[in-house]
Order: C-alpha cells, then structure tokens, then sequence
C-alpha cells in the first residue's frame, strides 16, 4: 500500500452512506487494516482511507470515503459524493429503521452522484443472526427493483466485506475499460 515504487493504474473513490452506528467505519477499518474494535469511535479528521490492490494485473488504488458523524438527514455535503464512482449503502441487519432509511439515502446519493455510480446495498452486523429485524428477501427484493448489487456482510467476522468492494470495484472497473 505505502509502496512508493508501486504504480498506480486507476483510482476509484468509493464512499460509504447509510445511518450512524450500522457500522461503516468498521467496514472500511476491515477492509482497509483487516482490523475492527467493539467500541469504535467516529473517525474525526480522517475523511478515507485507500487500498491498492489488482483487479485484472492493473493496479487500482480504491479511496474510500466515510462519513464522520455527518449522517444526520441532508447533513452529507455534494463534496463528500463528488467523483465517486462507487457507493456502499449500509444498514443494520439488526435495526429495521435504518433499513427503511436506506430509500431516502438512496435518493441523496441520486441526487448528487454521477448517474454511473456502482451502487451496493449492504446488510451489515450478519453475525447478529438472532436479532435480526430485517430479512435476506426484503433486501433482496429492494436491491432487485432499485438496481443494487446486494451482500450481507459482517464486518466483526469479516463476512463478505472484501467480496462486497470487490464486486464493486471491478464493476467499476469493468464501465471504465
Ligand atoms: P458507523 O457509525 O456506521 O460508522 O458504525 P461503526 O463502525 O462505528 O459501528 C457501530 C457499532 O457497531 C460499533 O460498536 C461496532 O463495533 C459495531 N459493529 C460494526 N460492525 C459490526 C458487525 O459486523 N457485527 C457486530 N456485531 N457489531 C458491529
Ligand atoms: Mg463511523
């Protein structure tokens, strides 16, 4: 990653949206460190973090974007959204109202996003299986209708957070080539 030899082929920002405490941060901190912690805390003054990795023998450096405590309604800026080319739409398996939020994100991030953002809905906290409030059919059903890619993912096991940025990133990949 810190490798300054390493030449860099394509950037892509990728930006995480969704409500305060599904667990974005440590998403980004499993994918970006392999790490997570219990009791994270907002990320202040860190606005991304990146990891370079191949997709197809290119180097591809993805920038990914996390909200710091801006997730209140309209609260996210248009210069947190400029240039993704990406966007992970997190809600909390475990907490229906942050599933019935993600429309209204969905229709921020329309609002300011590049028509040709890579979209994935992402059901995080998988781990929590007995106090799940939202089902796999649902968010299925909802990713289908709106166009998402969709996994559920636990950032605490580290279920499917690298296939999650993987799907996405070479899709993005994929448009640009
Ligand atoms: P954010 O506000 O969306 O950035 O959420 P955080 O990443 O700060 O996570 C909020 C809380 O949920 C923290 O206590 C995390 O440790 C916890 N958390 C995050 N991801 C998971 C997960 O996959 N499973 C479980 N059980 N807890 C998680
Ligand atoms: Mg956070």
């Amino acid at each position: 990653n810190a490798d300054p030899s390493q030449k860099v082929d394509y950037v892509f920002k990728v930006v995480l949206i969704g409500d305060s405490g599904v667990g974005k941060s440590q998403i980004l901190a499993r994918f970006a460190r392999n790490d997570f912690s219990l009791d994270s805390k907002s990320t202040i003054g860190v606005e991304f973090q990146t990891r370079t990795l191949l997709i197809e023998h290119k180097s591809v450096k993805a920038q990914i974007w996390d909200t710091a405590g801006q997730e209140r309604y309209r609260a996210v800026t248009s210069a947190y959204y400029r240039g993704a080319a990406g966007a992970m739409l997190v809600y909390d398996v475990t907490k229906r109202q942050t599933f019935n939020h993600i429309a209204r994100w969905l229709e921020e991030l329309r609002g300011h996003a590049d028509k040709n953002i890579v979209i994935m809905l992402v059901g995080n906290k998988s781990d929590l299986e007995k106090q799940r409030e939202v089902s796999t059919e649902d968010a299925t059903e909802f990713a289908q209708k709106e166009g998402l890619f969709f996994l559920e993912t636990s950032a605490l096991a580290a279920k499917n957070v690298e296939t999650a940025f993987l799907t996405v990133l070479t899709e993005i990949f994929n448009i640009v080539n």
